[in-house]
């Protein structure tokens, strides 16, 4: 038998990172939520190589005090809890302290960062076993940049995992799409290879907000869909969005998005109403189209199930399965029957 010791800094993250950074993807939604939880109007995202080679996020958020950028590299570092009783009610999409120790492991990462009231800029990495940090004066703006470089350099075995450049890219983009899904008043812009893939203004109209929705989803989308907002005041939900005509079905999943107060999940709660809700007007085997938004009570809604925080926990989950079922087989129902009748094959 070996002694027992304590893993290095670096080894402990690098186990932690394991299960949140799968992918380029996974370090993209990351970076993408910690720019909107520092209030970013506006978010750069540039890759190379699908996200291999280099990923670099730039925000005009709130930016990180100089004092903090180091320890914002470690372990269990976050500003946005402070105690159990606010793990209760998280209204961010961050609150784990995880992430940027996590991508630092596995990746060559440098976090550059202005704040107000400072002179200037600073920039900070983490080096070696222990994680020790450099720190230097860099200029930039309020907000902040974070710089991923060759991710799993130092993980071969996680390497190996990674697909092809396209396919990296394709999964990278499916993130950024979904967070500018759930973020309207967020300008992206999206380059790969130097090329610019995708350039959003922020939303403020209905109509602009639908124009979003469709050049990230469908252009057909829009035009076969019906506007949906409810709210119970008796259980405090909203559901607002947009719920695809049944003539619109499609043969995969491919066009749906759901998301809890702002934060894309899934969900079999959610899956199962809206299968429910839909399951008289599709043929078997075809699934609708919808861009919807749930919104409720943070206090309603457990988000620490699991690191990645895709999953959630409802606390009373039958009152909102009773809510989206219902609200989405009324709305259903009132659309024109020939729009709720599948074509006769
Ligand atoms: P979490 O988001 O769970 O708090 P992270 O490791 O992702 O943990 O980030 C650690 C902390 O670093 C955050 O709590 C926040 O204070 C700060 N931070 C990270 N990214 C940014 C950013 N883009 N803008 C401002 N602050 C940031
Ligand atoms: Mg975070």
């Amino acid at each position: 038998m070996r002694r027992i010791q304590l893993l290095s800094p670096r080894l402990a993250n690098q186990i932690a990172a394991g299960e949140v950074v799968e992918r380029p993807a996974s370090v993209v939604k990351e970076l993408l939520e910690n720019s909107i939880d520092a209030g970013a109007t506006r978010i750069d995202v540039e890759v190379e190589n699908g996200g291999v080679r280099l990923i670099r996020i730039r925000d005009n958020g709130s930016g990180i005090p100089k004092d903090d950028m180091a320890l914002s590299l470690s372990r269990h570092a976050t500003s946005k809890i402070s105690a159990l009783e606010d793990l209760e009610s998280v209204a961010s999409l961050g609150f784990r302290g995880e992430a940027l120790a996590s991508i630092s492991s596995v990746s060559r990462l440098t976090l550059t960062s202005n704040h107000e009231g400072q002179d200037s800029g600073w920039k900070v990495f983490a080096e070696g076993r222990d994680m020790e940090t450099i720190s230097s004066p860099a200029p930039h703006p309020i907000g902040t940049t974070v710089e991923v470089r060759d991710l799993f350099f130092n993980t071969p075995a996680r390497r190996k995992f990674l697909r092809t450049e396209k396919t990296e890219f394709g999964h990278l983009e499916e993130v950024v799409k979904r967070l500018a899904l759930s973020h309207y008043d967020v300008a992206f812009t999206l380059r790969h290879n130097q090329r610019t893939i995708h350039q959003l203004r922020p939303a403020k109209t209905r109509v602009e907000m639908e124009r979003r929705v469709a050049t990230l989803t469908n252009p057909q989308l829009m035009d076969n869909a019906v506007v949906i907002d409810m709210e119970s005041e008796s259980s405090n939900l909203r559901l607002w969005g947009w719920v695809g005509l049944p003539t619109f079905s499609r043969a995969q999943t491919d066009l749906q998005y759901f998301y809890v107060n702002g934060r894309m999940v899934k969900d079999r709660l959610i899956a199962h109403a809206v299968r429910q809700a839909y399951r008289d007007v599709l043929y078997h085997g075809r699934h609708p189209a919808f861009v919807l938004y749930l919104e409720l009570d943070p206090a309603q809604v457990d988000v620490n199930v699991h690191p990645t925080k895709h999953e959630i926990r409802f606390r009373d989950g039958r009152t909102v399965h009773n809510f989206l079922f219902s609200t989405l087989n009324r709305t259903l129902a009132s659309v024109r029957p020939e729009d709720q009748m599948p074509p006769t094959a």
